[in-house]
């Protein structure tokens, strides 16, 4: 029997090509998605906002990596700039990216009725749903804002119902480097033509991101006993478009190949139920942790560094601009 699954074990291995070849381990690959579409722009304006927004795609086609970028059409159906902002999406879809529905209007479904949410819902897939088309057979795909899931499991269940009715898959996360923080202070300090901030903040970063992704590879190995295929959460933004490159080889030299966020999720981890029940919304791998009955390491994730936290604090007090996971808008 041994000798059977050995030979077994062998052809599969061999039908791979990439262990054939010496290339990367087919459990290190990882999905690119990126929240908040068409852009958190901190005040930038559209011209500018078109050409970050070419600066964050360049890399990714430039690998062909088909991230999924998911939108909220608050921010593309403005009166007086539509064309522009359907404009921004649309070089989502010509560079081959697949775009997703992240409610209309980025509802907390933790505050939100349900009906209200999944009105929301419907009308977030709006122009989405008429560029797509133009890409005929993409996948249908939802992610909740703040990755809040609701604050009953009969609430959750309902609009699992929901998206499942509609035709949508709920995308989790399974590591994000709480970007948003970063790139608010980076946004002034760009602003400021501070370029020494600036650089030191797109340092931290990466930094921070590899720090975070060797703490959620650990938590992955705790929670399965083996490497599980990831899922990337960033956020449209400055930050990014110019930092995208560098975090992307980052990725690459932990081993990492990208791949369609389909075959991510076809991954049998992806299929444990979710047994996080409190308000935030953190990764999926504490979830899967909690439903697979093992410690979780939530409490544990190392925190953004603490000079990050602080101007971010301060610049945001002092501009009284929410949090972008609250207001994604360009304006
Ligand atoms: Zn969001």
């Amino acid at each position: 029997v041994k000798t059977i699954r050995a030979l077994l074990l062998l052809s599969v291995a061999l039908s791979l090509p990439s262990i054939a070849t010496g290339g990367p381990d087919p459990a290190k690959i990882i999905a690119v998605t990126i929240d908040d579409l068409p852009f958190v722009g901190y005040g930038l304006g559209l011209g500018e906002t078109a050409a970050y927004t070419d600066r964050l795609l360049q890399p990714l086609a430039g690998r062909n990596i088909q991230a999924v970028g998911f939108v909220n059409e608050r921010n593309v159906l403005i009166p007086g700039e539509m064309d522009a902002r359907t404009g921004l999406l649309k070089k989502w879809i010509d560079r081959g990216m697949i775009l997703g529905n992240h409610t209309f209007s980025h509802l907390d479904s933790n505050a939100t009725s349900l009906q209200e949410y999944e009105a929301d819902i419907i009308r977030g897939g709006t122009v989405t749903g008429i560029l797509q088309k133009a890409s005929a057979g993409a996948p249908r795909y939802f992610r909740h804002p703040m990755n809040h899931r609701g604050k009953t499991p009969e609430y959750r269940a309902a609009v699992d119902q929901f998206l499942a009715a509609a035709g949508y898959s709920a995308v989790p996360f399974t590591i994000e480097n709480s970007d948003y923080l970063f790139a608010y202070v980076y946004a002034a300090a760009v602003k400021a033509g501070d370029r020494e901030l600036a650089g030191r903040v797109m340092r931290a970063y990466l930094e921070f991101t590899e720090v975070i992704c060797g703490w959620m590879e650990q938590q992955a190995a705790e929670a399965f006993g083996r490497p599980i295929p990831h899922v990337l959460l960033i956020h449209a933004n400055a930050l990014n478009s110019d930092g995208l490159d560098a975090l992307l080889d980052l990725l690459e030299k932990r081993g990492y190949a990208f791949a369609p966020l389909g075959r991510v999720m076809s991954d049998p981890a992806y299929q444990t139920p979710d047994g996080y029940t409190g308000a935030a919304g953190p990764s999926w791998i504490y979830r899967w942790q909690l439903s697979l009955g093992k410690p979780s390491g939530l409490k544990g994730e190392p925190e953004p560094p603490e000079w990050i936290v602080r101007e971010f604090e301060a610049r945001r007090k002092a501009s009284a601009v929410r949090r972008p996971e609250g207001s994604s808008g360009l304006s």
